[in-house]
C-alpha cells in the first residue's frame, strides 16, 4: 500500500501519473489530503474510478482523539493521538498571544535516555512518518477549531534521529498548496546530535534551532543526557558556533533547571564563555517533576537568569502551560501506557 499523505507533491503527481491519471490530479489529491479528510470518497471531484483505485492501492490512516485533556487554567489542549497501528503520541496546542502553537512528536517513545525526561522511560518503538507528523499539525487545528500559526518540534521524540523524515514533513507543511506554515513559524529542538545540526546548517532553512543544552559542563552533561558520550558539548557549541556563522540565525538554548545538578552560579558563567561570538538565548525551564525521576526542580532559577544577564546573555524562563493536565512531554502517554498495563494485570 502507497503512503499518499507522505509524498511531496511532485512524488504524488508521479505516483497518479503511474496509475494512468493526468498530472494535474496529483495537486487536486495533495489540496484535499492536506484540508485533512478522512477518506478517498471525500475527494468530490476525483471520478468515482480514480477514488476506487485510491482506495484499493493507498492507505489513509488519520489519528483518532484516544484522549483529550483542556487546561481550566489556560486553555492549552493535550491530545493523546492513537496511529494506526495502535501505538500512541502526544501534541500540545498553546494559546500565546502571538499565535496558536503546536507540539508535536517526531517518534513513538525516543531511544536518547536523557535521565530527567519521562518520553525516553520506556525508549524508542518507532519513527513517525511525516504524514503522522503532518496529521499531529492539521487534525489538531480541526479538532480545536483553532488556527495554528506555529509549530514546535518538541514533543516526544529526537527530530535529528529522525532527520529524513522530519526535513520531508517540514516540506509538506510549509508546502502553499498544504497548510503553508512558514518556516520562520517552526522550531526544531534537538538533544545536541551534531551531524544533525551540521547537516540543517547546509540546507539553511530560516526555521529556528533549539538546542537542549541543561548543562555546559561535560561531566555534569554525561551524566544527565548519554548523548553528550557520543556528542561532547564543546564540539556541541563547535556546532553551534558553525551554525550561526552559516545561517546568520541566534540559536535558542533549552536549559531545564534541576536542583543541585546544573543550576551553579559557575555553570552559569561557563555558558557565557562557551557562547561568546554568538548570540544565543538561553530559554530556562522550571523542571517538570517526572515520577520515574530523581531529580527535583531548581529553586534557582531567578539568581540563575540574573547571573547570566549580568555577562549580557538573554536569559528567559519559559511560562509554563497547562500545569493542570500532564501537559509536559510524554506525561500523557506514559500515563495511558500504565493504565492499561493495569488493566491487563487486573483481568
Ligand atoms: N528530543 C528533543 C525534543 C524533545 S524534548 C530535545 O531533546 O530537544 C523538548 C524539551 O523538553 C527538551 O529541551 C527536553 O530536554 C525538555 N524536557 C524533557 N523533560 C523535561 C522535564 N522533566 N522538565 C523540563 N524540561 C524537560
Amino acid at each position: 500500500m502507497i503512503d499518499l499523505k507522505s509524498q511531496t507533491l511532485q512524488e504524488m503527481t508521479d505516483t497518479l501519473k503511474a496509475m494512468g491519471e493526468p498530472g494535474f490530479r496529483g495537486k487536486q489529491v495533495f489540496t484535499w489530503l492536506h484540508k485533512g479528510v478522512t477518506s478517498f470518497d471525500e475527494m468530490s471531484n476525483l471520478p468515482k474510478a480514480l477514488r476506487e483505485k485510491l482506495k484499493a492501492s493507498c492507505t489513509l490512516t488519520p489519528p483518532k482523539v484516544a484522549r483529550k485533556q483542556v487546561s481550566r487554567l489556560d486553555g492549552t489542549i493535550k491530545y493523546l493521538w492513537e496511529l494506526g497501528d495502535g501505538n500512541c503520541i502526544e501534541s500540545v496546542l498553546m494559546q500565546y498571544r502571538h499565535g496558536n502553537t503546536v507540539c508535536i512528536s517526531s517518534q513513538v517513545g525516543c531511544r536518547m535516555g536523557c535521565a530527567f525526561c519521562a518520553s525516553t522511560v520506556a525508549g524508542k518503538v518507532r519513527d513517525l512518518t511525516p504524514a503522522e507528523m503532518l496529521d499531529q499539525v492539521l487534525f489538531t487545528q480541526l479538532d480545536s477549531g483553532l488556527e495554528i500559526s506555529n509549530i514546535v518540534l518538541m514533543g516526544i521524540g529526537e527530530p535529528m534521529d529522525n532527520l529524513d523524515t522530519v526535513l520531508r514533513f517540514l516540506e509538506l507543511v510549509n508546502h502553499p498548496d498544504g497548510m503553508n506554515i512558514g518556516m520562520r513559524h517552526i522550531s526544531l529542538s534537538t538533544c545536541g546530535v551534531i551531524p544533525g545540526i551540521r547537516r540543517l546548517a547546509d540546507l539553511g532553512l530560516q526555521l529556528t534551532l533549539s538546542v537542549s543544552l541543561h548543562a555546559p559542563d561535560g561531566e555534569t552533561r554525561s551524566k544527565i543526557m548519554p548523548v553528550n558520550r557520543a556528542y561532547d558539548v564543546d564540539a556541541l557549541f563547535d556546532a553551534c558556533h558553525g551554525y550561526f556563522k552559516k545561517t546568520g540565525r541566534r540559536i535558542s538554548f533549552e536549559y531545564a533547571m534541576i536542583d543541585g545538578v546544573n543550576d551553579r552560579d559557575w555553570q552559569a558563567d561557563l555558558i557565557a564563555a562557551k557562547l561568546r561570538g554568538m548570540p544565543g538565548h538561553v530559554n530556562l525551564i522550571p523542571l517538570n517533576d517526572v515520577v520515574e525521576s530523581p531529580f527535583k526542580p531548581s529553586k534557582r532559577v531567578a539568581a540563575f537568569q540574573k547571573r547570566l544577564e549580568a555577562h549580557g546573555i538573554t536569559a528567559t524562563v519559559r511560562r509554563s502551560l497547562g500545569g493542570d493536565i500532564d501537559a509536559s512531554c510524554g506525561q500523557l502517554r506514559r500515563k495511558a501506557m500504565e493504565e492499561a498495563r493495569k488493566g491487563e494485570d487486573s483481568q
